[in-house]
């Protein structure tokens, strides 16, 4: 990036590109997550949740897009194999390996949960360091929580749908 662009960043950069490297990795699993649960998914509102998973997927790799275009405006390189997404995720890995929806529900509210946790972290660092990836990582935070309302609103769904006997 430009040698302004980057004095302007009142941080150590390597130490932000490796927290934005981390994320990136974290949103390509999430992805993957959210694209095979929604092919899988089986059970209660099934048609229901396979789309809302799907749309997460699709803003998931967003996430990874906009992490990507600043990792390399900082001067840094994302993960080029997908091997080292494994070792560099915050938030891990859960394969759908069941693929009742209220399974899968779980897991997935388990992702953002832990997706809000890192953005809220890199918020902390960026708020009074560099207004670019503050910015950025603020309009991501937002998603994963409307990703986790979304997906405790289809289990309270459901759960009254069990309740109700309809
Ligand atoms: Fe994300
Ligand atoms: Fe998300
Ligand atoms: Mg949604």
């Amino acid at each position: 990036m430009g040698t302004k662009g980057r004095s302007i960043i009142g941080m150590n950069v390597d130490d932000l590109v490796e927290m934005l490297n981390k994320a990136f990795a974290d949103e390509w699993l999430a992805y993957y997550q959210y694209w095979m649960g929604a092919k899988l998914a089986k059970g209660p509102m099934r048609e229901a949740v396979a789309a809302e998973l799907l749309q997460h997927a699709t803003e998931e790799l967003g996430h990874a897009e906009m992490l990507a275009l600043r990792i390399i405006q900082l001067g840094g390189t994302p993960p080029l194999s997908p091997k080292d997404w494994y070792e560099m995720t915050n938030c891990g890995y859960e394969p759908p390996e069941d693929p009742y929806t209220e399974v899968l529900l779980d897991q997935n509210i388990r992702g953002e949960q832990c997706a809000i946790e890192v953005y809220q972290k890199l918020a902390e660092a960026t708020k009074d360091t560099d207004p670019i990836t503050y910015n950025m990582v603020v309009q991501i935070l937002a998603d994963e929580v409307e990703h986790e309302e979304d997906l405790q609103a289809l289990v309270e769904d459901i759960g009254l749908m069990k309740s109700r006997g309809a």
